[in-house]
């Protein structure tokens, strides 16, 4: 029998369904419940090579105050319905704002858009999960405050609480998001308010400057999982320096990796470089400036190494194209920048660009404007390279070892090639390790190119698995998957929490594999 609702939760009948949204209404407002296929619409559209009834929500819920997220975990418990939370929901390529399992309600918090505090002498901040990027840019700037942001590339639109309950990352010296985040507020699955670090302490002022507080440190356990829904969160700026000096470094040749990152993790290591390095491939590069693959070939599969070449010599970029930044007073980047620049000098390869030599051209100006906290949407541009909509993550870390550079970019070549699909990938140089983040890019208009992608992505985890690679961050369709990866320990002890605390299995089940 056809349901009124454009999907049911898992083992709920549509009678009792219709009474949780009447127990939804009444305490949120009929207004903050959306059933309708129009009102559900930007929740279901997915760039996954699965189809989007998979990842159906049933409704969706919006709250304003932490009383209001409190009583949605009531009413969900009470019958059995399962919901999944988002923040800003820009998680685009890893599920975008849709559940991971079909039927799941959305909890949409991005009326909770509060930004608490920003101390400008601390360099702290306490943000409700609706906030963007752009209105604690818009803030800062307003206020004239000395502050810099760390941003992920959908900066403008997205948010800092969802982006780091994800563990994304940016491209200033804070770009380790969790690693900044410092002090959570958690609504639990039976309505209890926990505040990590120092923030159940009474009277205490040091929730957004000490993270550790006392005995076990909770705030990990509720990134990348279900255990909870953040309300607050307090993070770290970084003070605006006195001197931001970006520059990229273009080299010819694929095989140039293994020398790239043997070059300059020592510099990233000891912090003579601070922000993530980023390691550019050409489409990459070409695609965040406009080129789309039909401007040079019209047949479908993999693009050829003669039309890569092509694509280099007319948009003057390298086969890789490293971008990283320095900062600080005028004495401090002037000896860094004498380190950096004699180090690429004994290299005997890679052409050095300054921002006076880039001017405005891209990618150099969004690539700067990443590394110094100003948001821009530049990175979309890699949905243009072949169209259609189709766009999967697939970030395998590895050491920063040249040779696992190499290894890494050659396999992942190999197999995306053999599904007739691109590398548009870069590395990302952490402290000491590599987020290599490929964009697997498709047509999902067409069927035989989705069923394409999806065999290339379950391929590149296969083989990656079996050298010993795993992804940090996965889309909804791939989470199962991914969590086996990390063995069955881990797996078990991830339940055995998910049990504990929340043992009708109602938030988020599913997610990173987790269920009770
Ligand atoms: C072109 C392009 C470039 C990108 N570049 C980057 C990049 O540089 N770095 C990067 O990290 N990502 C990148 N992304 C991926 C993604 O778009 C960003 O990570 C984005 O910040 C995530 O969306 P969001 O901030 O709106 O988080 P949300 O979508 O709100 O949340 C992300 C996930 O976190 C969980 N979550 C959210 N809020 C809560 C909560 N309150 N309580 C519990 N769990 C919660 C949910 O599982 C949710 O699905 C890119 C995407 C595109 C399309």
């Amino acid at each position: 029998m056809k349901s009124k609702y454009q999907a049911l939760p898992k083992g709920v009948s549509e009678n009792r369904f219709d009474a949780a949204i009447k127990k939804f209404q009444a305490a949120l407002g009929a207004d903050q419940v959306l059933t309708s296929a129009d009102h559900l619409r930007p929740y279901t559209k997915v760039m996954m090579s699965v189809p989007d009834a998979r990842h159906q929500p049933s409704a969706v819920v919006t709250a304003t105050s932490v009383e209001q997220v409190q009583a949605v975990v009531k009413i969900c418990n009470e019958y059995k319905i399962p919901v999944w939370t988002i923040s800003t929901g820009r998680n685009f390529g890893y599920g975008s704002a849709a559940p991971v399992e079909r039927g799941q309600i959305v909890l949409d918090l991005k009326k909770m858009n509060k930004i608490i505090h920003i101390d400008p002498e601390l360099c702290t901040a306490l943000v409700e999960p609706g906030v963007t990027y752009q209105m604690l840019y818009d803030y800062i700037e307003e206020n004239k405050l000395p502050l810099m942001l760390s941003f992920s590339a959908p900066s403008a639109i997205a948010g800092p609480v969802g982006n780091t309950m994800d563990r994304g990352v940016g491209y200033t010296p804070y770009g380790e998001h969790f690693l900044m985040q410092c002090g959570m507020e958690v609504v639990l699955a039976n309505g209890d308010v926990l505040r990590t670090g120092m923030g159940g302490v009474k009277g205490d002022k040091a929730w957004q400057v000490f993270k550790w507080g006392y005995g076990p440190t909770l705030d990990g356990m509720f990134t990348q999982s279900n255990y909870g829904i953040c309300t607050k969160m307090g993070f770290w700026l970084m003070p605006k320096p006195p001197v931001f000096k970006p520059f990229e470094i273009k080299f010819d040749n694929e095989a140039d990796i293994n020398e790239i990152v043997e070059m300059l993790r020592p510099l990233r290591i000891a912090n003579i470089i601070p922000n993530a390095v980023v390691i550019a491939g050409t489409l990459w590069e070409a695609a965040t400036c406009g080129v789309r693959r039909s401007d040079y070939i019209t047949e479908p599969g993999a693009t050829p190494d003669s039309v890569l070449a092509q694509i280099r010599k007319d948009k003057h970029l390298g086969a890789w194209n490293v971008y990283c930044a320095l900062y600080g007073s005028p004495e401090q980047v002037e000896v860094n920048w004498k380190i950096v620049t004699e180090t690429i000098k004994r290299a005997g390869k890679g052409r050095i660009v300054t921002q006076e030599e880039a001017g405005d051209t891209q990618p150099f100006k969004y690539r700067a404007q990443l590394m110094s906290g100003v948001p821009n949407l530049q990175e979309f541009g890699l949905y243009n390279w072949r169209g259609g909509g189709g766009s999967m993550w697939f970030a395998p870390v590895s050491q920063a070892r040249g040779s696992e550079c190499d290894k890494q970019y050659a396999l992942a070549k190999k197999i995306l090639n053999k599904h007739g699909l691109d590398y548009v990938g870069e590395f990302i140089v952490g402290w000491r390790d590599m987020h290599h983040v490929i964009d697997v890019l498709y047509d999902r208009s067409s069927e035989e190119e989705t069923q394409r992608a999806n065999a290339c992505f379950n391929e590149l985890l296969d083989e990656f698995e079996k050298e010993g690679y795993a992804v940090y961050r996965v889309n909804t369709a791939f989470q199962e998957r991914v969590a086996n990866s990390y063995g069955p320990v881990k797996r078990s002890v991830e339940r055995k929490i998910k049990r504990a605390l929340d043992p009708n299995g109602i938030l988020a089940p599913g997610k990173s594999g987790i269920n009770i």
